[in-house]
Protein backbone atom coordinates (compact mmCIF):
# COMPACT_ATOMS: atom_id res chain seq x y z
CA UNK A 1 0.00 0.00 0.00
CA UNK A 2 2.73 2.83 1.40
CA UNK A 3 5.05 2.05 -2.06
CA UNK A 4 1.93 2.06 -4.26
CA UNK A 5 0.77 5.31 -2.72
CA UNK A 6 4.61 6.76 -2.97
CA UNK A 7 4.79 5.42 -6.61
CA UNK A 8 1.39 7.26 -7.41
CA UNK A 9 3.24 10.50 -5.79
CA UNK A 10 6.23 9.76 -7.86
CA UNK A 11 4.55 9.71 -10.94
CA UNK A 12 1.68 12.57 -9.99
CA UNK A 13 5.19 14.76 -9.19
CA UNK A 14 7.07 13.95 -12.67
CA UNK A 15 3.76 15.25 -14.37
CA UNK A 16 3.94 18.46 -12.68
CA UNK A 17 7.24 18.75 -13.34
CA UNK A 18 6.71 18.23 -17.04
CA UNK A 19 3.58 20.72 -17.03
CA UNK A 20 5.51 23.35 -15.40
CA UNK A 21 8.38 22.96 -17.75
CA UNK A 22 6.06 23.46 -20.79
CA UNK A 23 4.20 26.54 -18.97
CA UNK A 24 8.32 28.15 -17.76
CA UNK A 25 8.80 30.75 -20.59
CA UNK A 26 9.03 31.01 -24.29
CA UNK A 27 12.91 29.88 -24.02
CA UNK A 28 13.21 33.55 -26.16
CA UNK A 29 13.99 37.10 -24.19
CA UNK A 30 11.25 39.52 -23.98
CA UNK A 31 10.31 42.80 -25.14
CA UNK A 32 9.73 45.26 -22.79
CA UNK A 33 7.68 47.51 -25.40
CA UNK A 34 5.37 44.59 -26.73
CA UNK A 35 4.73 42.76 -23.13
CA UNK A 36 3.50 46.61 -21.96
CA UNK A 37 1.61 46.88 -25.41
CA UNK A 38 -0.53 43.66 -25.04
CA UNK A 39 -1.26 45.51 -21.26
CA UNK A 40 0.62 42.76 -18.95
CA UNK A 41 4.23 42.20 -17.80
CA UNK A 42 6.06 39.86 -15.76
CA UNK A 43 8.40 41.28 -13.45
CA UNK A 44 11.09 39.64 -11.30
CA UNK A 45 11.44 40.69 -7.03
CA UNK A 46 12.77 39.03 -4.35
CA UNK A 47 10.06 37.63 -2.23
CA UNK A 48 12.21 36.72 0.66
CA UNK A 49 13.52 40.58 1.39
CA UNK A 50 11.87 42.99 3.81
CA UNK A 51 11.85 46.60 2.72
CA UNK A 52 13.03 45.16 -0.53
CA UNK A 53 10.99 42.81 -1.93
CA UNK A 54 8.43 40.34 0.24
CA UNK A 55 5.95 38.81 -0.45
CA UNK A 56 3.62 39.19 2.62
CA UNK A 57 1.27 36.37 4.12
CA UNK A 58 -1.68 37.95 2.92
CA UNK A 59 -0.48 37.27 -0.94
CA UNK A 60 0.48 40.61 -1.40
CA UNK A 61 3.99 42.19 -2.52
CA UNK A 62 5.23 45.23 -0.93
CA UNK A 63 8.92 46.52 -0.31
CA UNK A 64 11.05 49.51 -2.28
CA UNK A 65 11.87 47.10 -5.30
CA UNK A 66 7.75 46.42 -5.47
CA UNK A 67 7.71 49.90 -5.75
CA UNK A 68 9.95 50.74 -8.06
CA UNK A 69 8.46 48.08 -10.34
CA UNK A 70 5.41 49.31 -9.75
CA UNK A 71 6.17 52.86 -11.27
CA UNK A 72 8.58 51.68 -14.08
CA UNK A 73 4.98 49.45 -15.57
CA UNK A 74 3.15 52.87 -14.54
CA UNK A 75 5.02 54.97 -16.92
CA UNK A 76 4.79 52.24 -19.53
CA UNK A 77 1.55 52.40 -18.86
CA UNK A 78 0.62 49.42 -17.43
CA UNK A 79 -1.39 49.35 -13.69
CA UNK A 80 -0.45 47.92 -10.87
CA UNK A 81 -3.10 44.90 -11.36
CA UNK A 82 -1.67 43.86 -14.70
CA UNK A 83 1.77 42.77 -13.25
CA UNK A 84 2.56 39.46 -12.43
CA UNK A 85 5.50 39.20 -9.83
CA UNK A 86 7.94 36.37 -10.18
CA UNK A 87 10.44 35.48 -7.51
CA UNK A 88 13.59 35.62 -8.89
CA UNK A 89 16.66 34.59 -6.67
CA UNK A 90 19.65 35.77 -6.89
CA UNK A 91 21.14 32.85 -8.92
CA UNK A 92 18.35 32.60 -11.67
CA UNK A 93 18.42 36.40 -12.60
CA UNK A 94 20.20 36.12 -15.93
CA UNK A 95 18.72 32.88 -16.73
CA UNK A 96 15.07 34.16 -16.24
CA UNK A 97 15.51 37.11 -18.53
CA UNK A 98 17.32 35.13 -21.41
CA UNK A 99 14.48 32.44 -21.35
CA UNK A 100 11.81 35.10 -21.39
CA UNK A 101 10.32 34.17 -18.32
CA UNK A 102 10.56 37.49 -17.05
CA UNK A 103 10.06 41.20 -18.04
CA UNK A 104 12.58 43.21 -16.25
CA UNK A 105 14.15 42.16 -12.84
CA UNK A 106 14.21 44.89 -9.61
CA UNK A 107 15.61 42.69 -7.46
CA UNK A 108 18.37 43.92 -5.47
CA UNK A 109 20.33 43.28 -8.69
CA UNK A 110 24.24 44.98 -9.35
CA UNK A 111 24.98 46.05 -12.27
CA UNK A 112 27.88 43.71 -13.61
CA UNK A 113 30.40 43.75 -16.63
CA UNK A 114 29.93 40.08 -16.24
CA UNK A 115 25.99 40.07 -16.02
CA UNK A 116 26.08 42.82 -18.83
CA UNK A 117 27.26 40.09 -21.09
CA UNK A 118 24.26 38.31 -21.29
CA UNK A 119 21.36 41.15 -19.64
CA UNK A 120 20.57 44.60 -20.40
CA UNK A 121 20.58 47.47 -17.20
CA UNK A 122 18.38 50.08 -16.59
CA UNK A 123 19.40 52.61 -14.05
CA UNK A 124 21.51 52.48 -11.31
CA UNK A 125 18.26 53.68 -9.51
CA UNK A 126 19.84 52.86 -5.87
CA UNK A 127 23.52 52.50 -4.51
CA UNK A 128 24.09 50.06 -2.16
CA UNK A 129 27.92 48.46 -0.54
CA UNK A 130 28.50 44.85 0.92
CA UNK A 131 28.19 44.37 4.80
CA UNK A 132 28.35 42.46 7.30
CA UNK A 133 25.28 41.14 9.74
CA UNK A 134 25.88 39.34 12.85
CA UNK A 135 24.17 38.25 16.53
CA UNK A 136 23.48 40.86 18.76
CA UNK A 137 25.97 40.17 21.56
CA UNK A 138 29.18 39.42 19.14
CA UNK A 139 31.63 41.71 19.33
CA UNK A 140 34.80 39.60 17.40
CA UNK A 141 33.35 40.08 14.11
CA UNK A 142 33.90 43.92 13.02
CA UNK A 143 34.65 43.64 9.13
CA UNK A 144 35.99 41.33 6.53
CA UNK A 145 39.50 40.59 8.07
CA UNK A 146 38.23 39.58 11.16
CA UNK A 147 36.06 36.55 9.49
CA UNK A 148 39.67 34.46 9.10
CA UNK A 149 40.29 31.47 11.73
CA UNK A 150 37.56 29.26 11.17
CA UNK A 151 34.23 31.59 11.37
CA UNK A 152 31.34 30.93 9.38
CA UNK A 153 30.01 33.23 6.76
CA UNK A 154 26.67 32.71 4.89
CA UNK A 155 25.93 34.29 1.60
CA UNK A 156 23.95 33.59 -1.61
CA UNK A 157 24.85 31.49 -4.74
CA UNK A 158 24.91 33.89 -7.72
CA UNK A 159 25.61 37.53 -5.99
CA UNK A 160 28.53 39.91 -6.13
CA UNK A 161 29.25 39.39 -2.08
CA UNK A 162 29.36 35.92 -2.45
CA UNK A 163 31.83 36.17 -5.20
CA UNK A 164 33.93 39.36 -3.75
CA UNK A 165 34.30 36.83 -0.46
CA UNK A 166 35.45 34.21 -2.68
CA UNK A 167 37.60 36.51 -4.51
CA UNK A 168 39.40 38.93 -2.01
CA UNK A 169 39.07 36.95 1.39
CA UNK A 170 39.55 33.20 0.19
CA UNK A 171 40.70 32.28 3.74
CA UNK A 172 37.02 32.93 5.19
CA UNK A 173 35.01 29.72 5.41
CA UNK A 174 31.52 30.39 3.11
CA UNK A 175 28.57 29.06 3.25
CA UNK A 176 26.62 29.35 -0.46
CA UNK A 177 22.81 28.79 0.31
CA UNK A 178 19.91 30.19 -2.42
CA UNK A 179 18.13 33.18 -0.28
CA UNK A 180 19.38 35.57 2.18
CA UNK A 181 16.38 34.71 4.30
CA UNK A 182 17.75 30.46 4.41
CA UNK A 183 21.42 32.35 6.01
CA UNK A 184 19.30 34.57 8.35
CA UNK A 185 18.14 31.42 9.58
CA UNK A 186 21.16 30.07 9.96
CA UNK A 187 22.51 32.54 11.85
CA UNK A 188 19.34 32.85 14.42
CA UNK A 189 20.19 29.09 14.79
CA UNK A 190 23.88 29.54 15.38
CA UNK A 191 25.05 27.43 12.30
CA UNK A 192 26.95 29.95 11.02
CA UNK A 193 28.75 33.15 12.44
CA UNK A 194 27.77 36.41 9.87
CA UNK A 195 26.09 36.81 6.95
CA UNK A 196 26.82 39.31 3.74
CA UNK A 197 25.47 40.96 1.60
CA UNK A 198 24.37 44.26 0.54
CA UNK A 199 23.77 46.80 4.03
CA UNK A 200 20.55 47.77 2.62
CA UNK A 201 19.52 44.41 2.86
CA UNK A 202 20.72 43.29 6.13
CA UNK A 203 18.96 46.30 7.28
CA UNK A 204 15.82 45.35 6.53
CA UNK A 205 16.37 41.48 8.47
CA UNK A 206 18.03 43.49 10.95
CA UNK A 207 14.86 45.70 11.70
CA UNK A 208 12.88 42.15 11.73
CA UNK A 209 14.84 40.61 14.79
CA UNK A 210 15.77 44.37 16.72
CA UNK A 211 17.82 42.81 19.82
CA UNK A 212 19.04 39.89 18.02
CA UNK A 213 21.02 40.77 15.05
CA UNK A 214 22.78 44.05 13.88
CA UNK A 215 24.48 45.18 11.11
CA UNK A 216 28.34 45.97 11.41
CA UNK A 217 31.26 47.37 10.15
CA UNK A 218 31.43 50.00 6.91
CA UNK A 219 30.16 48.93 3.62
CA UNK A 220 33.24 47.54 1.72
CA UNK A 221 31.98 47.25 -1.96
CA UNK A 222 29.69 49.38 -4.36
CA UNK A 223 26.89 47.87 -5.80
CA UNK A 224 24.89 49.95 -7.86
CA UNK A 225 21.27 48.44 -8.65
CA UNK A 226 19.91 47.81 -12.14
CA UNK A 227 17.00 46.90 -13.36
CA UNK A 228 17.80 43.63 -15.85
CA UNK A 229 16.02 43.03 -19.20
CA UNK A 230 16.71 41.59 -22.50
CA UNK A 231 20.50 42.26 -24.00
CA UNK A 232 19.26 43.92 -26.79
CA UNK A 233 15.79 45.80 -25.79
CA UNK A 234 17.22 49.10 -26.12
CA UNK A 235 14.19 50.53 -26.24
CA UNK A 236 12.52 48.82 -23.07
CA UNK A 237 16.22 49.96 -21.60
CA UNK A 238 15.43 53.76 -22.86
CA UNK A 239 11.77 53.93 -21.45
CA UNK A 240 12.86 52.37 -17.97
CA UNK A 241 15.73 54.54 -17.48
CA UNK A 242 13.10 57.53 -18.52
CA UNK A 243 10.84 56.12 -16.02
CA UNK A 244 13.28 55.99 -13.01
CA UNK A 245 14.51 59.53 -13.72
CA UNK A 246 10.69 60.45 -13.27
CA UNK A 247 10.21 58.73 -10.33
CA UNK A 248 13.55 60.47 -8.62
CA UNK A 249 12.44 64.05 -9.73
CA UNK A 250 8.84 64.04 -9.06
CA UNK A 251 9.58 62.96 -5.72
CA UNK A 252 8.04 59.29 -5.76
CA UNK A 253 11.82 57.91 -5.27
CA UNK A 254 11.37 59.46 -2.10
CA UNK A 255 8.37 58.64 -0.58
CA UNK A 256 9.10 54.96 -1.78
CA UNK A 257 12.21 55.13 -0.02
CA UNK A 258 10.99 56.02 3.17
CA UNK A 259 7.99 54.34 3.39
CA UNK A 260 9.79 51.20 2.62
CA UNK A 261 13.12 51.03 3.97
CA UNK A 262 12.98 54.23 5.80
CA UNK A 263 11.74 51.97 9.15
CA UNK A 264 14.51 49.85 9.28
CA UNK A 265 17.09 53.35 10.12
CA UNK A 266 18.80 52.66 6.96
CA UNK A 267 19.47 56.65 5.63
CA UNK A 268 18.00 58.22 2.76
CA UNK A 269 21.25 58.65 0.50
CA UNK A 270 20.96 60.72 -2.60
CA UNK A 271 19.39 59.17 -5.71
CA UNK A 272 22.37 58.13 -8.73
CA UNK A 273 22.07 59.10 -11.99
CA UNK A 274 21.18 56.66 -14.38
CA UNK A 275 23.95 55.29 -16.63
CA UNK A 276 22.70 55.95 -20.64
CA UNK A 277 25.38 53.25 -21.80
N1 LIG B 1 23.39 43.15 -5.14
C1 LIG B 1 24.00 41.88 -5.04
C2 LIG B 1 23.79 41.03 -6.28
O1 LIG B 1 23.17 41.42 -7.19
C3 LIG B 1 23.54 41.13 -3.81
C4 LIG B 1 22.07 41.07 -3.59
C5 LIG B 1 21.39 39.90 -4.27
O2 LIG B 1 21.95 38.81 -4.34
O3 LIG B 1 20.24 40.10 -4.69
O4 LIG B 1 24.30 39.94 -6.37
Amino acid sequence: MRITRSIRLGVGIAALAVVATACGGGEEARNVSSSAENGNLIVGIKFDQPGLGLRNPDGSFSGFDVEVAKYVAGQLGVSEENIEFKESPSAQRETLIQNGEVDYIVATYSITDTRKEKVGFAGPYFVAGQSLLVADGNTDITGPDSLSGGKKLCSVTGSTPAQNIADEYPGVQLQPFDTYSACVEALRNGAVDAVTTDDIILAGYAAQYPGELKVVGEPFTTENYGIGLSKDDTEGRDKINDAIEEMVSTGAWKTAFEETVGPSGYPLPAPPTVDRY
